[in-house]
């Protein structure tokens, strides 16, 4: 068959118009994976309970009385990864050095993935060296609950989110002063939501870079 130049460029054209289509696409899919977080001010369909609402960047707003989550299995599953399902709901366990935060240090809040709720702050987060997230502190005593789990022989204190009862991993008495306290947290339980100003600094540090980078073409800008 003889080489058709205009089909060659038609087909090569065709490609070129599609591909951001498909990469936009290829975004959409990652992304349509994380859910929106709920709002952790809204009532659900169990008894009363106190939490404290905070903002991303871990400023105490309010303490409320709200009703607590309670969702069957199905809606469960039908809401949740079934990563998040597995070690929220069934109370698994992820693999250590291999999940999204054990080795995440930007600033902010970690919320519940299940009900929004603000659970840790950034600033008590540490480097426990077990490959998990390791909090010295929870964000608000009332935001969590613990309860003595009995399960592999030992007894161990489970952590849990207050608000929906979403197992979050456990709590070990050999944490860094002054709490003495380590909150070994499985990754999937959460969902980082980096601080409003520390977003603020990175952009205005990057826009810095660039505006020195534009510097020597105004040498009245020089000083
Ligand atoms: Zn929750």
């Amino acid at each position: 068959m003889a080489f058709d130049p205009v089909q060659a460029v038609g087909v090569s054209r065709r490609a070129f118009f599609a591909m951001p289509f498909a990469f936009a696409g290829l975004i959409a899919l990652v992304r349509s994976r994380e859910r929106p977080l709920p709002d952790p001010a809204a009532n659900g369909g169990g008894p009363p309970i106190t939490v404290v609402l905070f903002s991303d960047s871990g400023e105490r707003l309010a303490t409320v009385t709200i009703r607590k989550m309670i969702k069957n299995d199905a809606e469960w599953r039908r809401e949740l990864s079934a990563e998040q399902y597995r070690i929220t709901r069934r109370k698994g366990t992820e693999f250590a050095f291999s999940n999204r935060y054990w080795n995440w240090h930007a600033t902010g809040v970690y919320r519940c993935v299940c009900c929004g709720t603000a659970l840790f702050r950034s600033q008590d987060k540490f480097d426990s060296g077990t490959g998990w997230p390791s909090f010295s502190l929870p964000i608000a005593a009332a935001n969590i609950q613990a309860t003595s789990d009995l399960s592999l022989g030992l007894e161990r204190r489970e952590v849990l989110c207050a608000k929906c009862d979403g197992h979050l991993g456990h709590v070990f008495e050999d944490g860094p002063p002054p709490s003495g306290l380590r909150y070994c947290v499985n990754s999937s339980t959460l969902y980082f939501r980096p601080s409003p100003s520390h977003i603020t600094h990175a952009g205005s540090r990057l826009f810095a870079h660039l505006w020195r980078g534009a510097a020597p073409a105004n040498p009245g800008r020089r000083s």
